[in-house]
């Protein structure tokens, strides 16, 4: 059965655009005018509307507020050279969206209703989509519970919402990283592969301890032996190690980036060898202490390609080389920027022009 979707639309009084200065973006501080809101009783979505980003109102007994039903996605649109905008793999964050739905109990929604919700929003907004280099617009869907009930059970109500933020770069500059080897941010059978909140709200404290000594983030290892890498941060984590191309499997420990894929296929379209497996602690060290290891980067929509200067690893920091222009992280880099902002052809699918 195809649904119908009609968007209401309830347009700010007044936009807050001409407050901001484009040329200074930080991540996550500015919001736009709008947001798209679809409401979930009954056992359907409905009530689907684009209105002023604004305050939300619940009762002190929502459920969400103690026990975190929720979760959300990240993607980001670009302008191209003649002021389109384009939107990166926006299917792929759909589709993820449901897969941690389904995890926390969370009804799914359609990937039209995704795509609508989506367009139309970004269509209201566009004057918000920046244009500077190294700028983008940050969207941001969510679902979470609505329910007032502070028994446990899934919610019956929910709210899906998107909002957007004009951003620049997550990280400015190489991040130094630890190897965590006690604490966890996911483990089998677990939530890992979900983008649910409460996966980063339990990674935070770990952080906060690594930050005390003077690292950026943590390089989180597998929950039961801490002998494998898993992911760095928000991110996922390759090497290049020689002339391959090492990251951490999938599985329902790590999340599945869309950075990550795309990295992996443009690799191995240029011809690089790529393992996708286990990546132990121990290999990566023995190749750090023996110089092997030429880069290490993090994936992800919101930091994208984010080199890693220093690993830490049991009480020892080990340097990479991080500013060679040659270097496939920056390549991939540069490859990845020409096609979301359209200087390259878009060979792959990959981009939704609104
Ligand atoms: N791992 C985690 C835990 C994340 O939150 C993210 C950000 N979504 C990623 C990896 C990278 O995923 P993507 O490339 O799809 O943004």
């Amino acid at each position: 059965m195809t649904e119908t979707i009609e968007i209401d639309y309830l347009p700010a009084l007044e936009s807050r655009i001409s407050k901001v200065d484009f040329s200074k973006m930080v991540f996550g501080k500015v919001y736009s005018d709008h947001m798209f809101v679809a409401d979930y009783t009954k056992g359907q979505w409905k009530d689907f509307r684009i209105e002023p980003y604004d305050l939300l109102s619940f009762t002190p007994g929502s459920a969400i507020l103690h026990y975190g039903q929720s979760v959300f996605e990240g993607l980001k649109a670009y302008r191209n050279d003649v002021g389109e905008i384009l939107i990166f793999r926006p299917d792929k964050n759909a589709k993820r969206l449901n897969l941690s739905a389904e995890r926390m109990c969370i009804p799914t929604l359609s990937e039209d209703l995704f795509m609508k919700g989506l367009t139309e929003l970004i269509k209201k907004d566009k004057e918000w989509v920046p244009s500077l280099s190294g700028t983008s617009l940050y969207i941001r869907p969510y679902i979470f519970a609505m329910d007032e009930y502070i028994g446990i059970r899934p919610s019956e109500t929910y709210k899906f919402i998107i909002f957007t933020c004009p951003v620049g770069a997550y990280y400015s500059k190489p991040l130094k990283v630890k190897i965590e080897t006690e604490f966890s941010r996911s483990v089998q059978g677990g939530t890992g592969y979900a983008k649910a909140a409460g996966n980063y709200a339990g990674s935070l404290y770990p952080a906060k301890l690594a930050q005390k000594e003077g690292y950026d983030q943590l390089i989180w290892t597998d929950g039961v032996t801490h002998k494998y890498i898993e992911e760095a941060g928000t991110m996922n984590i390759m090497f290049v190690v020689g002339d391959k191309v090492l990251t951490a499997t999938t599985n329902d420990t790590v999340l599945s980036g869309i950075t990550r894929e795309s990295v992996l296929t443009i690799a191995r379209d240029w011809g690089i060898k790529v393992e996708e497996r286990q990546v132990s602690v121990a290999e990566i060290v023995q190749a750090l202490k023996a110089g092997e290891v030429k880069e290490a980067f993090g994936t992800g929509t919101a930091a994208t390609i984010t080199k890693i200067e220093t690993i830490g690893y049991e009480g020892a920091n080990f340097d990479l080389p991080v500013d060679d222009e040659r270097s496939f992280s920056t390549r991939v880099l540069k490859e990845l920027d020409d096609i979301r902002t359209g200087k390259k052809p878009d060979e792959r699918g990959w981009v939704y022009k609104v």
